[in-house]
């Protein structure tokens, strides 16, 4: 299933997150198992920053920082059916080569009240293929280009 030279980005997720505390190393691990070769770190607030400052050190070469802040919590109220019809419209309506792939862990997991957790973003990556009609290494191989466009310091990471 692996393309050769090509993983995936988690281009959006929240390993500062307490969540995360106790065991970010197996997080990490699955993640890397699961073909993801980057993550992109960000925080909900500045007093985070710290932390992902850490972490991006910590785990050099796989954890690249991100010091923006989170856009607002919460969805407008619509109930849950509406939203997945229209992200299944979005997913058809975008072009490939304007979709990246973000887990948004540890929050937005597919299962409800189940921590959500980088390497799901193989689940997101199979998804779009389905939709597309295309292939998984595609979505992987395109995405993850997406990703070095709008994280050009990624590219040093990916060139391992
Ligand atoms: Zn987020």
């Amino acid at each position: 299933m692996r393309a050769a030279g090509v993983g995936l980005v988690d281009c959006h997720c929240h390993l500062s997150a307490p969540d995360f505390d106790r065991d970010l190393d197996d997080v990490l691990e699955k993640a890397k198992k699961a073909n993801v070769v980057a993550l992109v770190a960000v925080a909900e607030h500045s007093g985070e920053f710290e932390k992902i400052m850490q972490l991006s050190e910590r785990y050099n070469g796989f954890v690249l920082p991100c010091l923006g802040v989170h856009p607002v919590q919460g969805l407008p109220p619509e109930d849950q059916r509406s939203v997945t019809l229209k992200k299944q419209k979005l997913v058809k309506q975008l072009p490939l080569t304007s979709i990246c792939l973000e887990t948004d862990s540890p929050a937005l997991g597919p299962e409800k009240q189940v921590r959500n957790e980088p390497w799901n973003i193989s689940i997101s990556a199979e998804y779009i293929a389905q939709v597309k009609g295309i292939s998984v290494e595609e979505v992987i191989e395109v995405t993850t280009q997406n990703a070095l466009k709008l994280f050009p310091k990624l590219r040093h990471l990916l060139q391992k």
